[in-house]
């Protein structure tokens, strides 16, 4: 594999990544995915649990749903919706006031569609990551990304340093490929080091960011008295958002599934005393039990669940937007555009519309490449 000079490199699956590839490789340009999540979609992945009796139960615990405004990312879904990857979820949202335990308005959210992934939210970036010219490359970190001077190539090593292959331009679709946050986390440099372009160092030094806690539930009966099939709590310093994932188009509804957000200062609190690494089990089940509890004390008459687990999202949401027009920011000279709804907005247009910008920048070398 070291012997081959594939194209561009692409880090991370998530929705930017999937559609940099996508767009690069539909314009001639072989590129390689690398993930180090065993399947593809970042933020849009599809979680997938097994009951107590043995049911398989998936979740989409990152984003449930989305909206478009621009009309490039527009044509791309109706793109996606033609080929059965995204469907409308034709629901109305709503509030619940913790206060007076009541829902206290109806759609909150104009008239924008409600997109989602069918059967997953992350069967766009499967199906982006499975297309012609695209190599995928799963549960494979990438530790490093070196230029070779002398080559005019960059070199991809694994968490390990093994090699991974060269490439003539490199995408990196997460912040954490070039954030300091990488060493808390991992306890090494991060991948890229960009000491040769200051000024875009300068601009992913400190991106804040938001938390946000998952919790996954499924029941046995409908949750009957919820007349919606989508919330966000007013007066809940535990719980944002609530949504019911078996009503969305494609969905299995052989048990109820909802998906609940924990309020990002309650996240804050939790990370504030476990740390930034991986959280323990004890933690997650203590996580589990407190949102849990916060959705019981509705007037909502929640069951039992047949299943509960939490999951945390330590960058759920980047608190700016680092490439204001641009969308992404590029380095012409070495090749390397870095991505990710950090640079546009933080949402999954923003996301598209970042990974639009990555592959313009490299088509407009394409015959450097
Ligand atoms: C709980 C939650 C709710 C949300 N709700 C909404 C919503 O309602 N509507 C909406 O539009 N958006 C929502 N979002 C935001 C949306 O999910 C993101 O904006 C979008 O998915 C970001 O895509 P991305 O490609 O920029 O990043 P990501 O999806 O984070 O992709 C980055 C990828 O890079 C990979 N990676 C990182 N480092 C490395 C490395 N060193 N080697 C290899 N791979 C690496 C990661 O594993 C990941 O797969 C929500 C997000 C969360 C978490």
């Amino acid at each position: 594999m070291n012997n081959v000079v594939s194209k561009v490199a692409v880090v991370g699956s998530g929705i930017s990544g999937a559609v940099c590839a996508s767009t690069l490789a539909r314009n001639g340009v072989s590129v390689t995915v690398f993930d180090s999540a065993r399947g593809p979609g970042g933020r849009m992945s599809q979680r997938r649990e097994i009951s107590e009796d043995g049911k398989e139960l998936l979740f989409d615990h990152g984003a449930p749903f989305f909206t478009v405004s621009n009309a490039d990312v527009l044509a791309l879904v109706r793109e996606w919706e033609s080929g059965g990857l995204v469907a409308e979820w034709k629901v109305n949202f709503g509030s619940y006031d913790c206060i007076s335990k009541k829902f206290v308005d109806g759609q909150q959210d104009g008239t924008s569609k409600k997109y989602v992934g069918v059967p997953g939210m992350n069967s766009i970036c499967k199906t982006l990551c499975n297309q012609p010219g695209v190599e995928s490359k799963f549960g494979m970190g990438v530790g490093r990304l070196e230029w070779l001077e002398d080559e005019k190539l960059w070199s991809v090593m694994g968490l390990d340093g093994q090699s991974l292959g060269h490439f003539k331009g490199v995408v990196a679709s997460d912040k954490n490929v070039v954030s300091p946050r990488f060493r808390q986390v991992t306890g090494q440099p991060p991948p890229l080091d960009l000491s040769f372009a200051p000024e875009l160092a300068v601009k992913l030094e400190d991106i804040p960011v938001d938390p946000c806690f998952a919790l996954m539930l499924a029941f046995a009966e409908p949750l009957s008295l919820i007349p919606l099939k989508g919330f966000s709590f007013q007066n809940s310093k535990v719980l944002s958002w609530a949504h019911c994932d078996s009503s969305k188009p494609g969905r299995s509804t052989t048990s109820e599934r909802w998906v609940l957000h924990s309020t990002m200062e309650y996240a804050k609190c939790i990370i504030s005393q476990t740390g930034l690494r991986k959280p323990s089990d004890a933690t997650l089940t203590k996580v589990a039990e407190e949102m849990f509890q916060e959705f019981q004390g509705t007037s909502l008459n929640i069951s039992q669940p047949i299943f509960r687990k939490a999951h945390r999202w330590g960058s759920a949401f980047p608190a700016a937007s680092i490439a204001k027009e641009e969308k992404c920011l590029w380095d012409g000279q070495k090749k390397v555009a870095i991505c990710g709804d950090f640079c546009a907005s933080p949402n999954v247009e923003g996301a598209i519309l970042s990974g639009l910008a990555a592959s313009s920048k490299l088509m407009e070398i394409l015959c450097c490449l």
